[in-house]
């Protein structure tokens, strides 16, 4: 019964950029991109991972590129994951010795299909600029777009002291952090204008401004989506870990996501040991989906279960429904067509279950204590049938497959 959700935000005009297959900015749907942790010289974790993530739904992905030995395996990574099948663009992630990686390492500059630099470590005092214009040189030669993503926890000392000087001067100095924010802003945007200059074309320009405060991200991004008119790559830097990190990440983009700021979003998860990396691709297509930006995967309206109901059934068929349906999701978005907006409710009890599950297109309202042990499931805003019994999960769930079979057009 829910329309596919419309957010209504009107998006800032950006420069379009295209990476690889993927067009960042102007009129795109806003991308969702992640970053491995592997040793990049180790070619065959780094697929895997690069796969792993993109199977999740990264439709970006970005290897740190820090050393001869990851430079060189860059393009045999590409080649595997074509061999793959897995044609996700990969992003250079260049730090110091970008200028060298890619003049040493030339198969490394074309297989990647764009580079990341930060102008706080380009290069310092006289070899910045001629070590900036060698990457720039190596974009062009190439016709690869470049990020040029500062970063607070490297921030170009000489611009901050520049204005610092400066804000001495003022008869109203600015404070400190606002000071910092604009050497930041500056940092980028000076970076991009000398990108230009170079012979770089505005389509071939990303530029980030990353801070790990909430607030700060959002001055900044406020700002510098206020001065120019280059895509603009979102994401709260350290982020954290667990909830902190998902809340964090959450709260700042989605400010600035609703203010129609950021072409491209990362989420920079630091994952629990033994969690897997993709966790990132997925909240961040959460938060895209629940915003109403995008669609990804059909997404289970659950109650958080309280006294009214002693079991935690409802827990389990939540869990059972929203695991399979991201498992299916492959398969369902090649045969259905517009089966990503499928909402679904699975509810604990009579009180608000019922009319939960009719504002979804199939939802489930399991008995509460001392209700009747009947589960009604309602489909398109009716009441069809009465589940009972032990198996009530595996019921719905091949309810579920029924609906989006019959509901969703079959593509040829
Ligand atoms: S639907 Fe029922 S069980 Fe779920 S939170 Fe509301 S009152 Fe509690």
């Amino acid at each position: 019964m829910n329309p596919s959700v419309s957010s209504g935000i009107a998006r800032r005009a950006s420069v379009p950029v295209v990476v690889g297959r993927i067009t960042v900015g102007g009129s795109a749907p806003v991308v969702v991109q992640s970053m491995t942790n592997t040793d990049t010289a180790d070619v065959a974790a780094t697929a895997r991972q690069v796969a792993e993530l993109a199977r999740a739904g990264s439709e970006l992905v970005r290897v740190t590129v820090n050393t001869h030995e990851a430079a060189a395996a860059v393009p045999h990574i590409r080649e595997r994951l074509d061999m793959m099948g897995v044609s996700v663009p990969l992003i250079g992630d260049f730090h110091y010795n970008g200028h060298q990686l890619l003049e040493r390492e030339p198969a490394c500059g074309r297989a990647l299909a764009k580079y990341r630099i930060n102008p706080g470590n380009v290069g310092f005092g006289k070899k910045k600029d001629t070590q900036f214009a060698a990457i720039i040189d190596s974009a062009l030669r190439n016709d690869k777009p470049v990020r040029i993503g500062a970063n607070w926890g490297s921030l170009d000392q000489a611009m901050l002291a520049a204005l610092m000087d400066d804000n001495h001067a003022r008869a109203e100095p600015w404070d400190a952090a606002r000071v910092a924010r604009e050497a930041l802003i500056r940092s980028a945007l000076d970076s991009a204008a000398r990108a230009e200059e170079l012979g770089l074309a505005r389509d071939h320009i990303i530029l980030s401004c990353k801070v790990s405060g909430v607030q700060e991200l959002i001055a900044v991004y406020r700002d510098l989506a206020a001065r120019c008119d280059y895509a603009l790559h979102l994401g709260l830097t350290e982020a954290g870990m667990g909830s902190k990190g998902i809340v964090a990440s959450s709260a700042a983009l989605a400010v600035l996501l609703q203010e129609g700021i950021g072409d491209t979003i990362r989420i920079s998860l630091t994952p629990e040991p033994g969690e897997s990396r993709t966790r990132e691709v997925i909240v961040a297509q959460e938060l895209l989906q629940t915003m109403g930006l995008r669609a990804f995967t059909p997404l289970v309206t659950a109650c958080p279960g309280c006294g009214r109901t002693t079991s935690t059934l409802f827990q389990q068929i939540a869990k059972t429904v929203q695991d399979h349906v991201r498992a299916k999701m492959p398969e369902w978005r090649i045969k259905y067509d517009g089966v990503e907006n499928l909402t679904l409710a699975v509810m604990g009890c009579v009180v608000n279950g019922p009319g939960e599950s009719r504002h979804a297109d199939i939802g489930i309202s399991l008995p509460g204590t001392g209700e009747a042990p009947a589960a009604p499931v309602f489909i398109d805003g009716e009441k069809a049938l009465t589940l009972r019994g032990e198996h009530i999960a595996e019921e719905f769930v091949t309810l579920v497959e029924d609906y989006v079979a019959r509901r969703y057009a079959q593509r040829q």
